[in-house]
């Protein structure tokens, strides 16, 4: 099993070899099919959305408040800055065209072992979790936006420790 959480599992296929339980890397794509969005980011790199280029599906990749060790089981959301408009990333940061472009995401985690021995299944707020929710426990994110043009990845949009 990845750890893919729950909110990416519509969207997230893995790609390349080495993922696993504990690192999984892939590319976003849209239910409609689309590959190509209108990534968007915080100026904080703290929360992270995607709208689709094809059938304009708002899709939200990653909120440090909700999602992560520290959003889904600390409740911890006061360590981030969570404040900040979220801004279009329009252009290619490698070419500067302007273009839809491909969204990869990687997400490392502990496994689900640690997660059921490190949270015993309960949040910071008492709310039971199910063992299944290792996944939405990971302990890191990062984002790297794909250019169809000039074909090359960007260094991180968002690379942020969530444990
Ligand atoms: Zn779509
Ligand atoms: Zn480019």
């Amino acid at each position: 099993m990845y750890p893919i959480p729950d909110h990416l599992k519509p969207y997230l296929t893995p790609v390349g070899e080495g993922n696993s339980e504990l690192h999984v890397h892939g590319a976003v794509r849209c239910t409609c099919g689309c590959a190509l969005f209108t990534p968007y980011v915080n100026e904080a790199g703290t929360i992270a959305a995607a709208k689709c280029r094809q059938c304009g599906e708002k899709l939200l990749l990653f909120h440090a408040g909700q999602h992560g060790w520290d959003g889904f089981v600390a409740k911890a959301d006061y360590l981030y800055d969570l404040s900040g408009k979220l801004k279009p990333v329009a252009t290619c940061p490698q070419c500067n065209a302007a273009t839809p472009l491909a969204v990869l995401l990687t997400i490392t985690s502990l496994g689900r072992e640690d997660f059921i021995q490190g949270s015993e299944l309960t949040d910071e707020h008492g709310r039971k979790l199910r063992e299944e929710d290792w996944v939405n426990a990971f302990t890191s994110f990062r984002m790297d936006v794909a250019c169809p043009l000039c074909g090359q990845t960007s260094e991180s949009i968002i690379d942020i420790e969530t444990a």
